[in-house]
Order: structure tokens, then sequence, then C-alpha cells
């Protein structure tokens, strides 16, 4: 893994992974306190409407039960026949009176019978028979009927009331006389906003906050008890409150009492808290929608996601600032290395000027001057490789041509200059062959100096070297020809190979030599041939012409015959040629 990676891997876990946890732990503990403080703050608002609600109840059954008690009305409910119109116009002028202070819409008296004696607003219903058919299940109706049944004060849930055209919610109050004998029921008929008014306040409240009256319609639908914040009129509409499942309301309404997140109305998200109010068969749930709630929630995750962003710009211009300072200059220094161990000693890094530390910048100048030094030095080397090949080269030569001039030595003898007997030996079987292949004849001669030794003790040893000389001098001048060869085979006996074409033209050969040595005129007094130096020669042929391709040579039989030829020379009279009748053949 390159180092530029690594780096970016340590910088992203050191710098990110703690950040991001962190985010995700703030997220969660946010979460968890505002949903805990939200939930606690609503719950408890419920709570404050709720007593509020319970206290204007218990107001209103108050006012109703000391109203109750007054003798007019229960003279009057008592159906005294004496009532005149003075003391009815009083009992007009305190209902009136009653009715407005408190905010009630109208007061009734029902007498025991069930049949309403008086109104203060004089609706339909005044004179009805609320025992009737008719009028038994209606929400004035069903008030008497309690209020009687039960012999206490009893509050109804606000519901539809026809003679009103509006909704109604009635207290019932039994009315006694002195002895103690109910004589009839006040019913007090509450006004339509009693509750709106608790609903409609805000206070406390945040911005999607709302305080919701729920209650159960005539079919057990629930439905809401007082204007929505967000639906004015659902009241009017007759909204049901039941498109979803256990909302806060259906909680509040069951009789339960807590907080919790749910889905109001409108199927929104919300966080509630709610408290039911028994005495009004009322629910009163306290909300607010979980997008409010958790909007801090909203606004961290920005945050966060800034500072990740933020972060991230840091370590990208942290790793650019450390590739230019850091990672450059050791990846430079890296491929320069890699380049000189490929043998590219010219590579350099290139200096311009760069913004790296003291202790970089000058290991790239360390390598470079390095680099400089493995470069002059590999210069001299070659320089000095080539000159020794040079040298290795004149060596050879000079050398070669040694060995050759000593090879060539080798096989001369140093006094005459003439070939010697190794010579004879390498280039016999060369001649031989040739012969064979011209189809021409191989003339050998073996030639000896007649009474040497006479000659040396006469003449003396120096004498004897001169006169040997002079004789291969002279041999040398008649054998001119390209393939002839002069030798000295030992002390002083020579020998001549040369290529001929009949067996005349050696007979002819041998007798101009024995003639040009004597002709040399060499003193030897002591000799009793001539009383000058001569020489006897032993001739053999090898008849070549006779030969398709020779395997063998045969030049040791050649010299054996030449040899026997010369012996025959020599005890015939000496200063003669003898040519052996025996020919060499293939
Ligand atoms: P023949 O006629 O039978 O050949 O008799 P010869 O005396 O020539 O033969 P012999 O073999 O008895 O003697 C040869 C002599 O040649 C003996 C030797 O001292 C002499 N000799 C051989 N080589 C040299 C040489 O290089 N220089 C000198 N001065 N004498 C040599
Ligand atoms: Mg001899
Ligand atoms: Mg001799």
């Amino acid at each position: 893994m390159t180092m530029r990676k690594q780096l970016l891997g340590w910088f992203l876990l050191v710098g990110l992974l703690p950040l991001l946890l962190l985010a995700v732990g703030l997220q969660w503990h946010l979460e968890r306190t505002l949903v805990a403080e939200n939930e606690i703050q609503l719950y408890s608002v419920a709570r404050e409407k709720g007593r509020l609600v319970r206290e204007r109840a218990l107001a209103v059954k108050g006012q109703a039960e000391q109203a109750a008690a007054l003798p007019m009305l229960v003279r009057l409910l008592a159906g005294s026949q004496d009532q005149d119109d003075q003391q009815l116009s009083m009992i007009a002028e305190f209902s009136h009176r009653f009715t407005m202070m408190n905010n009630h819409y109208d007061m009734l008296l029902v007498n025991t019978a069930g049949k309403v004696i008086f109104t203060v607003m004089g609706e339909s219903d005044y004179g009805a028979d609320l025992t009737s058919d008719n009028w038994k299940n209606t929400a004035a109706g069903v008030a008497f009927d309690q209020a009687k049944s039960l012999m206490t004060t009893v509050i109804t849930p606000f519901r539809w009331y026809e003679p009103s055209q509006r909704r109604a919610a009635f207290v019932a109050t039994p009315v006694w006389d002195k002895a103690g004998m109910l004589v009839g029921v006040m019913l007090v008929q509450l006004n339509d906003n009693w509750l709106a008014s608790i609903a409609a306040s805000q206070i406390g409240l945040s911005a999607t906050g709302e305080i919701v009256l729920v209650q159960q319609n005539a079919s057990g639908k629930l439905v809401a008890a007082a204007p929505l914040r967000f639906y004015p009129s659902a009241v009017q509409d007759a909204f049901l409150l039941e498109d979803h499942q256990d909302t806060p309301s259906k909680r509040a309404m069951r009789g339960d009492e807590g907080w919790g997140e749910g889905v109001d109305y409108r199927g929104v998200p919300v966080v509630a808290g709610w408290v039911h109010i028994p005495a009004l068969q009322i629910g009163l749930v306290v909300k607010q929608d979980s997008q409010e709630v958790f909007a801090p929630l909203i606004a961290q995750r920005y945050v966060i996601l800034g500072s990740i962003t933020l972060l991230l710009v840091i370590v990208a211009l942290l790793m650019l600032w450390v590739t230019r300072r850091f990672v450059a200059p050791i990846q430079r220094i890296a491929s320069l290395t890699t380049e000189l161990s490929a043998g590219r000693w010219y590579m350099r890094i290139p200096q311009t000027d760069r913004n790296t530390s003291l202790e970089l910048h000058q290991l790239e100048h360390g390598i470079n001057r390095l680099a400089q030094t493995i470069e002059s030095q590999m210069d001299t080397l070659q320089q000095q490789a080539s000159e020794l090949k040079v040298y290795g080269s004149d060596l050879e030569a000079l050398v070669a041509e040694r060995t050759q001039a000593l090879a060539r030595l080798s096989e001369i003898d140093p006094m005459t200059g003439l070939f010697n007997r190794r010579h004879y030996m390498s280039e016999a079987p060369k001649l031989w062959r040739q012969a064979a292949r011209n189809q021409q004849k191989l003339l050998f001669i073996l030639l000896d100096v007649d009474k040497f030794k006479e000659y040396n003790d006469t003449q003396g040893h120096q004498a004897g070297d001169e006169a040997l000389i002079r004789v291969a001098q002279v041999l040398q001048q008649h054998c001119q020809r390209s393939n002839d060869m002069v030798l000295r085979m030992g002390g002083e006996e020579m020998a001549i190979l040369s290529l001929i074409h009949s067996e005349e033209e050696g007979l002819v050969l041998a007798e101009r030599l024995l003639s040009a040595v004597q002709m040399c005129n060499i003193a030897h007094p002591a000799s009793d041939v001539l009383p000058v130096l001569t020489v006897s020669m032993g001739l053999a042929l090898f008849d070549g012409d006779t030969c398709r391709a020779p395997t063998e040579t045969k030049v040791d039989k050649l010299y054996a015959l030449a040899d026997a030829a010369l012996y025959q020379a020599k005890n015939t009279g000496r200063n003669r040629a003898v040519l052996a009748r025996e020919t060499v053949a293939c």
C-alpha cells in the first residue's frame, strides 16, 4: 500500500471515526432528552388544563347547587298554586342574571314529573315533558333522569341539542324542599364555548402545540369537544377523530393518563401528554408535532454534517500539505533509487525549489550527489574497460603472432634456415594428399653429404657448418617452385619434397642438384670420391595419379624406400642419385 493511502487511512481513522461516534452518541442522547423533556412538559400542561376543566365543572356545580337551594325556586317547583306574577318576574330576573354572570346559555326548571316549567331562553323545550319518548334521550332528558335517579348533581357531556340548535351540556341538580322532599331538577345549560376557551388557550405551547378535547358522540365515535387549532370547524363538521390506530385521543378517552409518541387526527406524528376527565367524560390531549420536537435534532445533524465536511476539507488540505512536503520527496527518492539500480546512472531528482523539510531536502541532494559520483566512477570504469579491451586484443594479436613465429621457428633449422624434420612430419602428408588430388607424383629425395666426417676432421667443425649451409643454399636455389620443400633431416642429411609429373623430371632434378653441389667447389681433399664436396641421393616416388581418394598416407614407406636408395647410392660410389625401383601407390 502506498504511503499516501496509509496516511489517508490514518487521518480518517483518527479524525473522522471519533467524530462519527460522537455524532451518533450526541444524536441519540439529544433525541432521548428531547422526547423525555417534551413529553413531561406536555403531560404537565395536560394535567394543568385538566385541573382547570375539573375546577370549572366543580364551580358550575357549586353555583347550580347554590341556586337550587333558593326558596323561590323550590317553591315554584313544589307547585304552589299561589305563584304571583311578581314572584315569577323575580325568578326570571334571577335566572337571567345567573346565566349572564356565569356565561351559561340557559337555565331550566323541571318538576318531578319531568315537565319543564321554566326556561330563560323560552325555546321549544319550554313546557316539554322530559320523560316522554320525544325528550328522554335528549341532553336535557338524560340530565334530568340521571339527577333524579342518582339524587345528586350530574354533568352530562356536550351533545347536539335540537331546541337550541347547538351543542349543549347540562348540569342537573336535584331540588329539595325544606322537608327534604324532591320537588324537581334544575338544569343549567352550559354554553357551547365553555370548553373552547380552555382549548383555545395556547399559553405554554409551541408553534405546533395543540390542546385536543375529545368526547364520544351519540353513536360512541370520537369527536372534538372543542374547536381544534388546525381544524377550527371540527365541532360544527362533526369531524371524527378515529381514523388512526391507538392515537393519544383514544387513550385519553379510554381513561388513560400518560405521555408518549403517536399519531394525531391529521395523521401527523406527534409527542403528547393526555389525561381523562371523568366528570365531563372527555379526554384532554396536549400534543406537539414530532417534527418541531426534533427540530434541534435536525439542527444538530446539520452542525455535525458541517463539522464532518469541514474536517474532510481539513484532512484533504492536510493530506495535500503532507504529500507535497513529505510523501512526494520520498517518492522521488524511491523512484530515483529504482532508476539507479536499473543502471540509469544519469538520472537525477529534478532540483526545483521545493517546499519540503530540511532533512528530506538534504536527502534528495545527497542521493543526487551519490548518483553523480556513481556515474563518474562508472564512466571511468567503462573507459578503463574499453582500454583494457584494446590492450587485450593487441595482446592477443601479438601472442598469436609470436606463437605463429614460434611455431615457424620450431619447424626451421636455425643453422641452415631449412625446414626441419618436424616440418616434414606435418607437411609431407599434406603434399601426399595434394599429389593425389592433382593427379601428380610426389618425389622424395633423401640426400647425404659424402665423407663428411672426414671433412670435419680435416677442415674443422666450423668449416663443416659453413659447408652444410652452402649445400642448403644450393638446394634451395634449385627448388624454387611453390610446392617444393627443402628440409634438413638431421646431421648432414637433407631431403627434398617436390610435386612432379614424371620419373624423368625427378631424375633431372637430382642430376642438376648433384652437379650444382659439385659446382660449389668446396674443397674436400680427404674425400676419395672427388676433391670437392659431393652428395649422394636416394629417390622415391608416390604415384598420386593412380589415386582417387587416398584414405591414408604412407610417407614412412616413401622415406624407407628413399633411404634404401640412398644406401645403394653410397654403396655404388657416392656422388650419385639412385631411384628406388618400387614406387608407392595408394
Ligand atoms: P658417408 O660418405 O658414408 O656418408 O660417410 P660420412 O663420413 O659422411 O658419414 P658418417 O655418418 O660416418 O659421418 C657423418 C659426420 O657428419 C659425423 C659428424 O661429425 C658430422 N656432422 C653431423 N652434423 C654436423 C654438423 O652439423 N656440423 C658439422 N661440422 N659436422 C656434422
Ligand atoms: Mg650421414
Ligand atoms: Mg655422409
